[in-house]
């Protein structure tokens, strides 16, 4: 296996890692390690080429950073990403050597799953080191983290709620959800207890027909579910979606949800504020994975009581985000941002 140290300005670390006797190409990106060891998933994903992989390792390993940060979490951001598709390249050889390069870096990097990847993985790649969490069995075992992460957006979309529409309290809300995966669908399920209506779309028409039937959701089309006039739209499927193309059409009071990424660019949050609606940022809203994730990684015994409190304070960081950002007529990803780096420099202090 060779593991080579590519020069970096922006991040602590990155390595490419290939493995000609498994076909393992990967990259590493330890983004910070200010807060705690660098923590983040290990995605799979037919990239189109390296350079591809290359940049989602560096984007995503600096995503985790702000996440954990936002999270009070003693971790920094890393993240690991493998070149191939998962339903035909992936085998126990290859994961295991993936297993051997995060050895390799000694605990600065804890990989769990991401796109691509499931526990069963998680348990192959433990074979070859302990940092790893994510795992159905074993110490501290944290599993799926879907059912925290939901958790979360739930309790975002409660104080979204209470800042742009006067009141917490979700009964006859409308909300439009986008993405019925792991995170949507117990989302939607959270979201119809606590009384709101349901819009939902997702590319597996089947999970659509289930959700009408369960939680009596209002079904639209894929590429509806963007326009379609709501109270909160809460994006639970890939990144991105909030851009130049789409803001002018939302027709919703405030966005939150558990995608990753969901602004394309900084300038389309400017956007959303500019246009009244309320964004609660999706690092600081979808944390609760990273939590869930966390308690493996730091050898929570009381996971339970780890997890509520946690989830509790980035409710609470939330809140002061958005409290500030109407006191100071500032664009909530931008106060988030802001908040991070106080608390790294004060950390760094
Ligand atoms: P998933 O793959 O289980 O589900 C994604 C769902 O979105 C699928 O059902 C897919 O069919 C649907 N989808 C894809 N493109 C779509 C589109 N254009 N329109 C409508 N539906 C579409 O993934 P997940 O684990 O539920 O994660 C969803 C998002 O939340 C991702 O962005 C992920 O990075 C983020 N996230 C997940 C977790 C977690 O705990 N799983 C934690 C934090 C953030």
């Amino acid at each position: 296996m060779q593991i080579t140290r590519i020069p970096t300005n922006s991040h602590e670390e990155v390595l490419r890692v290939c493995d000609d006797a498994t076909g393992l190409v990967a990259f590493i990106a330890i983004h910070s390690t200010q807060l705690g060891p660098a923590a983040g998933g290990l995605r799979m994903k037919p990239y189109d080429d390296a350079d591809a992989a290359l940049c989602d390792a560096l984007r995503l390993s600096h995503g985790m950073t702000f996440k954990n940060a936002a999270a009070g979490l003693p971790l920094g951001g890393g993240k690991a990403v493998i070149m191939g598709d998962p339903g035909r390249d992936k085998s126990e050889a290859l994961l295991m050597a993936v297993g051997r390069a995060v050895d390799a870096l000694k605990g600065r990097y804890w990989t769990a799953e991401d796109m691509g990847m499931g526990p069963a993985d998680m348990a192959v790649i433990a074979r070859e080191t302990d940092f790893v969490a994510g795992r159905a069995d074993g110490p501290n075992a944290s599993g799926d983290p879907s059912p925290t992460t939901a958790r979360g957006i739930l309790n975002a979309i409660r104080c979204t709620a209470r800042h742009r529409l006067g009141s917490g309290d979700l009964t006859g809300r409308r909300v439009a959800l986008q993405g019925l995966g792991h995170v949507g669908w117990q989302l939607a399920g959270l979201l119809h207890e606590a009384g709101a209506g349901l819009i939902v779309a997702d590319m597996d028409r089947a999970r659509c027909d289930t959700a009408a039937g369960a939680f009596g959701a209002e079904v639209v089309a894929v590429d509806r579910i963007l326009s379609v006039e709501a109270d909160i739209l809460a994006p639970c499927a890939i990144g991105g979606v909030l851009n130049a193309k789409t803001v002018p059409g939302l027709r919703v009071k405030a966005v939150a949800g558990g995608a990753n990424n969901q602004l394309a660019t900084p300038a389309d949050g400017d956007a959303l504020h500019a246009r009244g609606i309320l964004y609660a940022p999706d690092y600081v809203a979808n944390a609760g994975g990273i939590i869930n994730v966390a308690t493996e990684i730091l050898r929570i015994d009381d996971r339970a009581g780890f997890v509520a409190e946690k989830l509790g304070e980035a409710e609470a960081t939330l809140d002061a985000i958005l409290t500030r950002a109407a006191a100071e007529g500032l664009a909530p990803h931008r106060v988030a941002d802001e908040t991070v780096l106080a608390r790294m420099n004060r950390a760094a202090a």
